[in-house]
């Protein structure tokens, strides 16, 4: 797609720079080695120092922390341009670093944890991951059961956490935790953990369905020592700050999904117009016209709920209505453009060697993953008075 159609009035000339440059950098270093690093697995952790060198990890942070001191839609751009690298695991991953593990530090962290954690990571010297999710608390993130309990000026955390993406080789956590039982939403705390503190283990690397590239770790933590210099931002709010850190985790995540769904749709174009039945292009039927005409309404609608949100994010609103509506719909157009896909490509679809298969089970972990399709239906419904 060229720079102006994915042009929109929430964007700027400076965005479009970005975006060309950005997706300079995904063809040069990401694209070429994207089946590689899904076959393995795995992609080498020095793309992150790679993209902190250019910038990338940090373009809203402001300057002081070493950002590019660009606004909120500039990291959307970064979204949806790393999703045509072609392996939603990487993007996932790098997505984790930028805008979920990292900005609960700049809103609430000190001066030192900035030094410590947020700095290194806008330069990708130190990867991140964020460890809400338990084996008994997803969509329910008030009954988290890891304790943290004080003794003198440290504290000891006990619990184990699931699904933690880049687990397996982060430098740190940003984790939550119960820190007092009888408070209910009141008694949650962050922290933010170096990985090789005695006590931290990761005990599995889990196996997806989908995004191959990144990894997934399940995590035991048994009498870890922290000092007090180790809690993120107020004691006992812990469970509102990772609520306001989902809004952005949802944005970008559905951002990058919707990316996703562009990508799979121009292959679906490109496919329509090569391959030929019945002595046409599958394009001039009907069926599959209409369903490439559907596909790009969808991806259209969905984006500009994404757009308007952040755009409101950006502005100082704090939008869940419209973060939750765009996480649900986005979510559900990445699947369904991802599942039509697969029909209009035929027994194609079903090869490993051809990248649809890969759209389809990667997109699907944007209806669970931060949020379920029920939660942001659930946290609309109450937006609405129900
Ligand atoms: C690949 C992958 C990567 C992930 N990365 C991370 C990560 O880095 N860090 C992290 O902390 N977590 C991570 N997660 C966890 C993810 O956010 C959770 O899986 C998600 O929030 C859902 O929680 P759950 O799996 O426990 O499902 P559950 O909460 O057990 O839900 C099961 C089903 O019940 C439904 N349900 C639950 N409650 C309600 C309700 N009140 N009303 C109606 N329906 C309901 C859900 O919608 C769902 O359909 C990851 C997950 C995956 C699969």
């Amino acid at each position: 797609m060229s720079q102006t159609e994915i042009r929109s009035s929430f964007f700027t000339e400076e965005h479009d720079a970005l975006r060309a440059s950005i997706r300079a950098f995904v063809e040069k270093e990401l694209t070429p080695h994207a089946e590689e690093w899904e076959a393995a697995g795995n992609f080498p952790d020095d793309v992150f120092p790679k993209l902190g060198k250019n910038g990338f990890l940090g373009l809203s942070y402001p300057q002081e922390v070493g950002g590019q001191g660009g606004d909120y839609l500039s990291t959307l751009v970064l979204k949806e341009e790393m999703a045509r690298c072609g392996s939603g695991g990487l993007a996932m991953a790098v997505a984790v670093q930028t805008d979920m593990a990292t900005p609960p530090i700049h809103k609430f962290g000190t001066k030192e944890q900035v030094d410590e954690y947020l700095k290194p990571a806008i330069q990708g010297t130190k990867i991140a991951c964020l460890g809400i999710t338990e084996p008994d608390a997803g969509s329910d993130v008030a009954n988290i059961q890891t304790t943290g309990v004080k003794d003198g000026s440290d504290w000891v955390i006990n619990g184990r956490k699931i699904f933690i993406t880049n687990g397996c080789r982060a430098h740190f956590c940003t984790l939550v935790v119960r820190t007092d039982q009888p408070s209910g939403y009141n008694g949650f705390s962050l922290f933010l953990v170096p990985t090789d503190t005695p006590g931290w283990q990761v005990t599995r690397r889990l196996d997806k369905l989908g995004m191959h590239s990144s990894d997934t770790a399940e995590i035991v933590m048994e009498d870890m020592r922290l000092p007090a210099g180790a809690l993120l931002g107020e004691e006992g709010k812990g469970f509102q700050q990772i609520m306001w850190e989902l809004q952005g985790e949802r944005l970008v995540g559905v951002a990058g999904s919707i990316a996703g769904a562009q990508l799979t749709f121009e292959r679906c174009l490109a496919y329509a117009h090569e391959r030929t039945t019945f002595g046409k292009p599958i394009g001039k039927h009907q069926v599959i016209a209409h369903k490439l005409a559907t596909m790009a309404s969808e991806i259209e609608a969905a984006r500009r709920l994404v757009y308007d949100a952040a755009w409101k994010f950006n502005n100082g609103a704090y939008p869940v209505k419209e973060i939750s509506m765009a996480k649900l719909y986005g979510a559900q157009v990445a699947c369904r453009v991802a599942n039509e896909a697969m029909q209009i490509f035929g027994g194609a679809s079903y090869m490993m060697e051809v990248p649809i298969q890969r759209g389809w089970r990667d997109s699907r972990l944007i209806r669970i993953g931060g949020g379920t399709d029920e939660v942001m239906r659930e946290i609309i419904a109450k937006l609405k008075g129900l």
